[in-house]
C-alpha cells in the first residue's frame, strides 16, 4: 500500500541518510525502481512529474499501474507515489487520482502568491493523508518547459515557506536540472547550512541529482537533505544499454525483437543505477 512521504523522510532526517526520489515514466522503470527497492530494503518515492503522467495517459493510470505492480510484486517497503514539479492544477488532479505525496512548484510565482496557493494545498493534502512538498528559488535548468538558472533560494522567505505546514521542502541551492555544465559552481552548502538553521527539523530536498559528486551529496545529507531527486541518470543508463543492445545486432538474432528482451538490459541498468544511489544516500535497510 502507498504511503505518504512524511514519516519516511523524518526518519531520514534524524538518521542522517536520504530517501532517493526516482522518476518513473513506463512499467519498465516502475518494476525496476520497486524491485530494487524490495531487494535492498529501502524506502523509495516514485517521482512523477506532469509530462510523464500525460504520457502514462493520466494520473489515474499510473495509480493503477503501481498499486497493482506492489500487490503482485509484494512490495512491503514504504513507497511514496509523488507529483513532481506539480502545477496547482495538476496537484488537485493528483489528490483525486489517489497519489500519496504532491510537489507544488510554486516557485515562479512571486513569494505571497506561492505562499497563498501552498497554504490552500496544505489543507487539502492534510485531509487525504498525503504529504507536500513547497519549493523556494527556482532550481535551474529545463524541467518540463519550466527554464530557470541555479538560483540560491532566500533563507527567510524558505523559513515562511517552511512555517506553513508543509512536510519538506525544496530550494534552490545552485542545482539544476539535467547534466551539469563544465563550468558548473557546484552547491552552495553556504546557503543550505542558512536554510537549515533557520528550518529546523524540515526535511530537505535536493532536486537534479544527476552528476553531483558524491562527497558533495555526503555533505548535503550532513546539512539536512533528507530526499534526492534522481530522473537523468535512469534515463542515460537506459539508453546506453538499449543502444548497445541494438549496436550488437542482438535485436536481429532469434526472438532477439521480442519487446520483452528489447526492454531488458535497460531495465537492468536502471536497477544497478538505482541501487549505487540507494547505497550512496545511505537508505539501504531503512525501511
Ligand atoms: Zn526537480
Amino acid at each position: 500500500m502507498l504511503v505518504n512521504a512524511t514519516e519516511m523522510l523524518k526518519k531520514a532526517k534524524a538518521g542522517h541518510y536520504a530517501v532517493g526520489q526516482f522518476n518513473i515514466n513506463n512499467l519498465e522503470w516502475t518494476k525496476a525502481i520497486l524491485q530494487t527497492a524490495q531487494e535492498l530494503n529501502s524506502p523509495v518515492i516514485l517521482g512523477v512529474s506532469e509530462g510523464a503522467g500525460k504520457y502514462m495517459t493520466g494520473y489515474k493510470t499510473v495509480v493503477g499501474m503501481v498499486n497493482g505492480m506492489m500487490e503482485e510484486l509484494n512490495i512491503t517497503v514504504p513507497v511514496a507515489l509523488h507529483l513532481d514539479h506539480g502545477s496547482y492544477d495538476g496537484c488537485l488532479k493528483c489528490v483525486e487520482a489517489g497519489f500519496s505525496s504532491i510537489m507544488f512548484d510554486g516557485s515562479h510565482y512571486p513569494i505571497d502568491e506561492n505562499v497563498a496557493k501552498t497554504k490552500e494545498l496544505v489543507k487539502i493534502v492534510a485531509e487525504h493523508n498525503m504529504s507536500l512538498e513547497a519549493e523556494v528559488g527556482s532550481i535551474g535548468g529545463e524541467e518540463d518547459g519550466v527554464v530557470g538558472m541555479g538560483e540560491c533560494a532566500d533563507p527567510e522567505e524558505c523559513k515562511r515557506v517552511a512555517d506553513l505546514g508543509i512536510n519538506f521542502l525544496a530550494a534552490g541551492i545552485g542545482n539544476i536540472h539535467g547534466k551539469y555544465p563544465a563550468n558548473w559552481q557546484g552547491l552552495s552548502f553556504e546557503t543550505l547550512d542558512a536554510i537549515q538553521q533557520l528550518t529546523g527539523d524540515m526535511p530537505l530536498v535536493l532536486h537534479g541529482g544527476t552528476g553531483i559528486p558524491a562527497d558533495m551529496i555526503k555533505k548535503a545529507i550532513s546539512l539536512g537533505v533528507s530526499k534526492i531527486n534522481v530522473n537523468t541518470e535512469c534515463q542515460l543508463a537506459f539508453a546506453e544499454a538499449t543502444r548497445k543492445y541494438i549496436e550488437e545486432g542482438k535485436d536481429q538474432q532469434g526472438k532477439g525483437y521480442d519487446p520483452r528482451k528489447l526492454l531488458a538490459p535497460g531495465a537492468e541498468a536502471i536497477k544497478a543505477t538505482v541501487k549505487e544511489k540507494m547505497e550512496l544516500f545511505g537508505s539501504v535497510n531503512k525501511a
